[in-house]
């Protein structure tokens, strides 16, 4: 067959019932992750996921990441000399909270007008589906191609990137040459993506009586100070931070406030400590050093209006610092021709809002990724999250077209 004729076989294998049936499934299965809950976890939903994988002849490994919470990696073909390009998805969602404000309930993958509603259909159990039955559609097409094609199904995206993290120690996870994250970015190549630190700062101050300040060291004093130099802290940032045509600029934003840190609040006690979170965004630019010199400068100078209170910081997690790769990337040409193959229209480019797995591996692994996948990009953790079959069907066929690009 002459290259289009296999490019062609591959997407005509891609179905598009059985693709809407497997993100239904999915969906139905909750997996909201419930900490000290040994029943809820991505366990079932993962086993699901195997089941499916197996059963279309896919090699296999399940990885135990932490008790009840595995990842399923499966894989065509072998790396050799060859590259391995990642589908990636995760398998946790978050907590639907309100059911009543659910008009089509959380967890029962209902298909109205042309759309499938429930906790995941966006984010993101419609993109991993749509990768599983790419890689299927590739392998019963029967067609050849260099390397190795890997779908990751992975846990705790939602809180601290365990899965991902886990993978990157494997064989299989070193061997990647690049990544495919299959976020809902309404079918957008997204080149760059926002990076996270979350700063928890810890004030000390002297605890007193409340009529008697002058003998106490107000740390509530001394987190206002450090609330007044957020402004300043951003604009730092964002100097320091690249622009990006479709990124938001970096912002400082308080998301934690607490005093007193232990104990019982009284009106007439001024507590001994104060607790602050800011969630600072950014996009590509700075290393953590850079990063750190100015959340450190934010809060020297907050602890300097007010004599005796000590201000100190530690990023939670560590730094998810933006990422970004180049269009001459081979993955990125490969997935703009793929898009024209299998939607017939020019690939459209965006930017990720928040971190992914693939931050993670950007960082750790140093591959390139692109994150791509079906859903619109503001639906994920809303009531009614939901995503159009029309665009979980051309996601698919994108994955199709870019894997066989790229292991041509
Ligand atoms: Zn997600």
């Amino acid at each position: 067959m002459a290259r289009s004729g296999v490019l062609q076989a591959a997407l005509a294998a891609v179905d598009p019932d059985e693709l809407v049936e497997l993100t239904r499934e999915l969906v139905r299965i909750p997996s909201v992750v419930r900490p000290g809950d040994p029943l809820a976890t991505e366990a079932a939903v993962a086993r699901h996921v195997e089941r499916w994988l197996a059963k279309e002849g896919f090699d296999l490994e399940v990885h135990e990441v932490a008790p009840g919470r595995p990842n399923v990696v499966a894989w065509l073909g072998d790396k050799g000399t060859g590259r391995s390009l990642l589908l990636e998805g995760h398998t946790d969602v978050v907590t639907e909270g309100d059911p009543r404000e659910w008009t089509h309930p959380p967890f029962a993958a209902e298909l109205v007008d042309g759309k499938i509603y429930g906790r995941g259909a966006a984010d993101m159990k419609s993109g991993l589906a749509a990768a599983m039955v790419a890689a299927a559609a590739i392998r019963r097409s029967g067609v050849r191609f260099t390397g190795r094609l890997v779908v990751g199904a992975l846990v705790d995206e939602e809180a601290d990137m365990l899965g991902v993290r886990h993978l990157c120690t494997t064989p299989i996870g070193r061997e990647l040459s690049a990544a495919i994250i299959c976020e809902p970015e309404q079918n957008e190549l997204c080149l760059e993506q926002r990076g996270v630190v979350w700063a928890r700062v810890a004030i000390r101050g002297h605890m007193a009586h409340g009529a008697m300040p002058e003998a106490g060291v107000n740390p509530i004093t001394a987190l206002g100070a450090l609330l007044d130099e957020v402004p300043a802290l951003e604009r730092r940032l964002r100097r320091l931070c690249r622009r990006s045509p479709h990124l938001r600029p970096a912002t400082v934003t308080p998301t934690v406030v607490r005093a007193p840190v232990q104990g019982v609040a009284q009106s007439n006690v001024i507590p001994s400590a104060a607790q602050a979170v800011l969630d600072v965004r950014l996009t590509p630019g700075p290393d953590a050093a850079a990063v750190a010199v100015e959340i450190d400068a934010a809060c020297r100078a907050a602890a300097q209006r007010l004599r005796g209170a000590t201000i100190e910081w530690e990023a939670i997690n560590g730094y998810r610092l933006a990422t970004r790769v180049e269009r001459s990337e081979p993955l990125v040409r490969a997935m703009v021709a793929g898009v024209r193959q299998a939607t017939g229209k020019r690939a459209r480019f965006g930017g990720v809002p928040g971190s992914t797995d693939g931050t993670i591996l950007r960082t750790t692994l140093g591959i390139p990724i692109v994150t791509c996948g079906p859903g619109n990009r503001l639906i994920p953790h809303q009531a009614n999250e939901c995503v159009e079959v029309a665009e979980l069907v051309d996601a698919a066929r994108i994955y199709v077209a870019s894997a066989l690009n790229f292991l041509k």
